[in-house]
């Protein structure tokens, strides 16, 4: 991706990064970390390279082969606080 992308959404500036993307993949949700990816400097919107959507779709369909799970706090907005 070009680094002088300009964000289609609001016409940010688009930065080269390494981010951890979600996607839901036949009702699984896939984490993936490391994911190179322009993202918006202004409103935070991603952008992938079509390898980079290829390697993804690889990564849903051999799923089986991810090691390692992680299980974080997930709160609700709603949730009752003292
Ligand atoms: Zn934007």
């Amino acid at each position: 991706m070009d680094k002088k992308d300009i964000c289609i959404y609001c016409e940010g500036e688009i930065d080269l990064r390494s981010i951890r993307t979600r996607f839901d993949f036949k009702g699984k949700t896939i984490y993936v970390d490391n994911v190179p990816a322009g993202v918006c400097s202004t409103c935070g919107e991603h952008y992938f390279d079509a390898p980079v959507c290829e390697q993804l779709e690889k990564i849903a369909k051999h799923s089986d082969l991810i090691k390692k799970t992680v299980s974080f706090p997930l709160a609700e907005y709603n949730m009752a606080i003292p």
